[in-house]
């Protein structure tokens, strides 16, 4: 009688438990909210410059992911194997040592080097890639798609915030480009954190791209290469930047402002 009494408890439990978590799973899914387009300040053949205003920061967290599927699709669509990268974040680490070893030029050593320092000084947390990292990513790949001749493309984002009373107002500097390591005027930037704006993060991507001829696939390293580095260090000194963060769309590292002087 007793166990009986028992039983049916926990199925009542269970009911309810499930109901919880279905409202829960709804309400997240419901909870989506998107930001509103951006201003265009610029737009070229090669280049863009994109500045989102953004009310209440928080529509980027507790939300499902949605822009995942489309990254990991655009992905896997040029030829970067789920298999090889999707569930290891330090495989694309592991090939670029491999790929520096067999390279005598300084420009790779100094690489390796400084590749050897953050995985063996731990610095950063590298997470798979959040809601905000995916959604700058798809604005990449939706102005400089990826193409099996194109998969190599960058974009920087400058995340500035601000507090009021009752929420976290940001705004995302975002640059688009159809190419690699190409150079950004900073003078918004500047601007806004004269007229208090707080530089959060600056997030860009490091892209996959394979080079079957030397038989290495070396992209998508979640790590700040030398150039990141230094970038990273004026802009901690420059505009006090608070994190620093670099994705390959599937995952992402996050390094504090502080830490680049361990570099
Ligand atoms: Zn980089």
């Amino acid at each position: 009688m007793r166990n009986r009494k028992i039983k049916e408890m926990s199925k009542i439990i269970w009911i309810v438990l499930f109901f919880i978590v279905s409202v829960r799973v709804f309400a997240a899914a419901e909870n989506v909210c998107l930001p509103q387009e951006p201003q265009i300040i610029s737009k070229t053949q090669d280049n863009m410059l994109l500045i989102y205003d953004i009310e209440d920061a928080s529509i980027f967290e507790n939300q499902n992911n949605l822009y995942f599927n489309v990254i990991k699709d655009a992905l896997l669509a040029v030829g970067i194997s789920e298999a090889q990268i999707y569930n290891n974040p330090s495989y694309p680490i592991d090939l670029a040592m491999k790929f520096y070893a067999t390279k005598k030029d300084p420009v790779f050593q100094a690489e390796a080097k400084n590749l050897t320092t953050i995985t063996t000084k731990n610095i950063g947390v590298i997470r798979k890639v959040n809601t905000l990292e995916s959604f700058l990513y798809t604005q990449q790949i939706k102005h400089f798609p990826l193409t099996k001749e194109t998969k190599s493309s960058e974009f920087m984002a400058y995340i500035l915030k601000k507090r009021n009373i009752q929420k976290q107002q940001m705004k995302i500097v975002l640059f688009l480009s159809n190419g690699l390591r190409f150079k950004v005027d900073t003078a918004i930037v500047k601007q806004h954190v004269q007229d208090g704006w707080q530089l959060s993060a600056h997030i860009h991507n490091h892209p996959f791209y394979i080079r079957p001829q030397e038989g290495l696939d070396i992209g998508g390293v979640i790590a700040p290469s030398v150039s990141d580095v230094q970038m990273h260090r004026v802009l901690v000194a420059s505009y006090g930047l608070e994190n620093a963060i670099i994705t390959n769309g599937l995952f992402s590292i996050e390094v504090a402002g502080k830490d680049f002087d361990k570099l």
